[in-house]
């Protein structure tokens, strides 16, 4: 951390103690990446194998290009105005169509506000529904932002371990629930692992859920990240949590699917029978106001509704992810094959998944140590990268483990 001057010093001048306390504990994928930054320029961006980011390198499908150049050449008036909080009625009614498509479910545009991002929809959701010191379950592996999701609004992520295939425990989560839970986060395809929760133990959940709502007389929210629902693999088809639970809110955004995470572009999607769903989605739409976002972003949310049902190469990502699994097995890895996103999340040869992973950081090898996603012992490799980066980083995960001796 940079020294303060002695003016500073005196004034005290600083940033709250919690947000200095939140940047000291910081984002390990951050630092990989400025780290990864530092050893490009000393020894040249193509000797050096990020994995660490989940920024894809590959392009918006061709349409995004084509609705782009329509209304280029044929502005519509007022297209860059301000509009209903919530977003345009044709971006929502065309989310709300190929969401009940996919689901089954009988959506409407009033069931949809569309957002910044999956980031922005999570905010907007914990900010509708959380009180002062109200828990959140979240289960490790996790993606490491929402514990200042969870935060920025007053809650308290309670975080529960995961099994060996990386999916919630009934367990846990039965001795997890209390009468302060207010909401229960699951991300399914996860970020970091790659698991794919099945319908049953979707079901098994929601119906545990629902025991602890009437034990505790309270309404407990299943909050479904769905930033990944559309890159999964071997043709499974993705069975929604909103079958199994009413209370269900899912958060996601264009940013992997159709590989647009700048855009900023995503939704909230409330199911249609939710309890005081009228009330909660006037709170999303005031949330979304009043937390500055005002809305998302008009010009994206014209192109994305011809792009609903639209997606970027799964079998891209598929061929990725066989790659690299079967190189790693073959060098002696143990690692959960993933079913969907773009990640895998391999056990650490060394117990101490951060000196591992300086290790691979010494061959050149970028990836994050599972502490930063709350487990430790393993480490996140991200494989949305061009074939090159990918095949360069084979020879150093072989080197490192031969190195430990344990391959
Ligand atoms: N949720 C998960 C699980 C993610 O991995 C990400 C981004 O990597 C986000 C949410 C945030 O997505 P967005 O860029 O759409 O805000």
């Amino acid at each position: 951390m940079k020294l303060l001057t002695r003016e500073e010093r005196k004034f005290k001048v600083s940033v709250s103690e919690n947000v200095r306390k939140r940047m000291a504990e910081g984002s390990w994928i951050r630092k990989m990446f400025e780290e990864g930054i530092v050893l490009k320029q000393r020894y040249g961006a193509e000797n050096v194998f990020d994995l660490s980011l989940g920024n894809p390198i590959i392009e918006p499908p061709d349409e995004l290009h084509n609705e782009l150049k329509k209304l280029v050449e044929h502005p519509l008036p007022g297209m860059h105005r301000y509009m209903p909080n919530a977003g345009y009625d044709e971006t929502r009614s065309a989310v709300a169509e190929q969401l009940a498509l996919e689901t089954g479910i009988k959506f409407t545009l009033d069931d949809i506000v569309m957002t910044c991002g999956a980031a922005g929809a999570m905010n907007v959701v914990l900010k509708t529904i959380l009180n002062q010191g109200d828990e959140v379950i979240i289960f490790a592996p996790y993606f490491a932002e929402y514990l200042n999701y969870v935060d920025n609004h007053g809650g308290i992520a309670r975080i529960l371990p995961a099994d060996e295939q990386f999916l919630p425990r009934l367990d846990t989560l039965e001795a997890g629930i209390g009468a302060k839970t207010r909401a229960v986060i699951i991300n399914s395809p996860n970020n970091p692992s790659g698991a794919v929760y099945s319908e049953d133990l979707i079901h098994q959940m929601g119906e545990l859920i629902q025991k602890k709502e009437a034990q505790y007389g309270k309404e407990i929210f299943l909050i479904s990240d769905e930033a990944y629902r559309k890159i999964i693999y071997d043709g499974l088809k993705y069975p929604s949590p909103l079958h199994h639970h009413r209370q269900s809110i899912i958060v996601t955004s264009h940013s992997k699917d159709l590989a647009l995470p700048g855009e900023r572009i995503g939704y909230i999607a409330i199911h249609p029978d939710c309890r005081h769903r009228e009330e909660l989605l006037d709170g999303f739409i005031f949330c979304n106001r009043t937390l500055g976002f005002v809305n998302a972003p008009a010009l994206i949310q014209r192109l994305v509704r011809h792009l609903q049902s639209t997606t970027v190469s799964i079998a891209w990502y598929q061929q990725k992810r066989d790659f690299l699994y079967n190189h790693l097995t073959e060098a002696g890895y143990s690692v959960a094959k993933p079913q969907g996103a773009f990640y895998m999340f391999p056990k650490s040869p060394l117990e101490d998944d951060v000196a591992f992973v300086r290790e691979l950081q010494k061959l050149k090898v970028l990836t994050v140590p599972g502490s930063g996603f709350g487990t430790p012992g393993y480490f996140r490799i991200a494989y949305c990268v061009d074939d090159r980066t990918l095949e360069g980083s084979i020879a150093g995960f072989r080197e490192a483990i031969k190195k430990l001796g344990v391959g």
